[in-house]
């Protein structure tokens, strides 16, 4: 049965590389009727930042990415919280030493700092506590049995560490890099178990794979100087056969290419990077969000999915189903795929243009509230359904509608032309009268009435057309003006009507 697992450290806000990880993870488990788990990495506590866990799980919701097991759901492998899986980790590490893959190291920091300061050169600005350091350090193995028996026995505080091999060539197949190869040399010793007996991420995350049964393993690009560490674990663990299949995903890079994208992109170029508003509680600094930026969700998600893959047909429009029906690693890019904001925002007109009115009202209320305007969720879903043609983001609907929702009080009387003349004033004081009178309102019996008259009249109804949209928004802009009138009613209508011929 195939199990993925997504396992984010609780440090922040999630970055939309982030939530692509979740959405392939997504996509992969539900495409072979598997299990997604959430997993939270919360063993480096001095990183752990209060409400972040929340914010992830919040963020899968709204994005409709929802695990099958995790803290907020439980699951047959739970606790799935590693600070309260802590117990467990001990005796693996404690394995690991026994069977001469890894040791006890009793350095103090002022001893580490002084390794570190005396090996510096400058080729090698931060010496590693690696096989060369190791010889000179306090540890099981540059001491005798009965030396390291003794501080043990005394409780002296002590970390595990991995012994990594010298000149070691170890490879693996990434589901989309293919073959990738290390040489254990690069890679230092790195603490598997720490003086208070919390694992590092690195024992923590082979344990948990193995304990949680996880078969395919995805997780950014930026993790693969990482995977000898955890591929020497599993073997030294004697799991190598259950070794879930790895894919390290490509990175998200800056529009232009050129790197990394970053929160600082973002507040530079300003756009969202963050899935959702992330307010950090130490700094209280507010990072905007794709949700709060008004994105729909859907939208969001579409956008994603093609940040690095592609189904090879042109096609760029997905449900989730046909994501699920159609996505295959193979066709992940090795390469960073360029973060496009303009592109973004195609996604998510090409969304709104499809989106139900009802709720696109629902997510314009609050825009009105903070505006002081009342009105019905009928009204504003007809508003929307005009205007969301013209609109990016469910905000946008303001700019091309406000006139719904508060009478202009200047007019773009420049705009009228040829010139105005008592006829034109008196065709309007006439069909405000007949208007008075009609029993279907609608957009159609409106134009009809206004052109009968306008022809009986002589007058063109093109010249008239113009006057009429600015009497009811104030300029030359909105939707089909007869559309306009009947949203705006009978009453408005006319009233904005005698204002304009005041
Ligand atoms: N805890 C790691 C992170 O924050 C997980 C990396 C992995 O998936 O192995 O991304």
């Amino acid at each position: 049965k195939v199990r993925v697992r997504f396992a984010p450290s609780p440090t922040g806000g999630l970055h939309l590389g982030g939530v692509r990880t979740v959405l392939f993870n997504y996509l992969f488990a539900k495409q072979h009727n598997g299990e997604f788990v959430l997993r939270i990495e919360d063993t480096d506590q001095t990183r752990y930042v209060p409400g972040a866990e929340e914010y992830i799980i919040e963020c899968l919701r709204w994005c409709g990415l929802n695990a099958d097991e995790g803290p907020h759901v439980g699951g047959p492998y739970a606790p799935y919280r590693q600070s309260e899986r802590k117990p467990q980790y001990r005796q693996y590490a404690e394995q690991l030493v026994k069977d001469g893959y890894a040791y006890y190291a009793f350095d103090t920091p002022e001893e580490l700092e002084e390794m570190r300061a005396k090996l510096k050169t400058e080729q090698n600005p931060s010496p590693q506590y690696n096989a060369a350091a190791r010889a000179q350090m306090r540890n099981s193995i540059s001491l005798s049995a009965e030396e390291t028996a003794a501080l043990l026995e005394k409780g002296t505080p002590h970390v595990i560490r991995i012994k990594m091999p010298q000149g070691e060539d170890v490879g693996f197949t990434d589901m989309i890099r293919g073959h990738v190869q290390f040489n254990t040399s690069t890679v230092d010793d790195k603490v598997l178990l720490k003086a208070d007996g919390m694992p590092t991420y690195h024992l923590a995350v082979v344990v948990d794979d193995y304990l949680m049964k996880i078969t395919h393993a995805f997780r950014g690009e930026e993790w693969l100087p990482s995977a000898p560490v955890h591929l020497l674990l599993w073997k030294y663990l004697g799991w190598e056969a259950q070794m879930p299949q790895w894919a390290h995903l490509p990175l998200i890079l800056k529009p232009d290419g050129n790197g990394k994208l970053s929160k600082r992109d973002g507040d530079r170029l300003g756009f969202p990077v963050y899935a959702m508003n992330w307010a950090d509680p130490k700094s209280g600094e507010m990072t905007t969000g794709f949700r709060e930026k008004g994105f729909l969700p859907e939208a969001f998600i579409n956008m994603l999915a093609m940040l690095g893959w592609n189904d090879g047909s042109g096609q760029e429009i997905f449900t989730m189903d046909e994501l699920i029906a159609r996505f295959s690693l193979d066709r992940v890019h090795k390469a960073g795929a360029k973060f496009d904001f303009e592109k973004a925002k195609w996604f998510n007109h090409q969304y709104l243009l499809h989106a139900d009115n009802n709720r696109l009202a629902e997510l314009f209320m609050p825009v009105l509230k903070e505006k002081d305007v009342n009105a019905s969720i009928e009204y504003v879903a007809t508003i929307a359904g005009l205007v969301k043609e013209r609109c990016d983001f469910v905000n946008d609907i303001w700019d091309h509608a406000f006139f719904f929702f508060q009478a202009p009080d200047n007019f773009d009387v420049a705009a009228v032309k040829p010139k105005w003349n008592d006829d034109k004033t008196q065709f309007f004081r006439d069909w405000a009268g007949i208007v008075e009178d009609l029993s279907d309102f609608s957009a159609t019996a409106l134009e009809e009435s206004f052109k009968t008259l306008a022809s009986s009249r002589n007058i063109k109804p093109g010249e008239l057309q113009l006057p009429f949209r600015i009497m009811l928004c104030g300029g030359k802009f909105g939707p089909p003006v007869f559309n306009i009138a009947e949203t705006l009613g009978k009453h408005e209508t006319i009233a904005r009507i005698m204002k304009g011929l005041d």
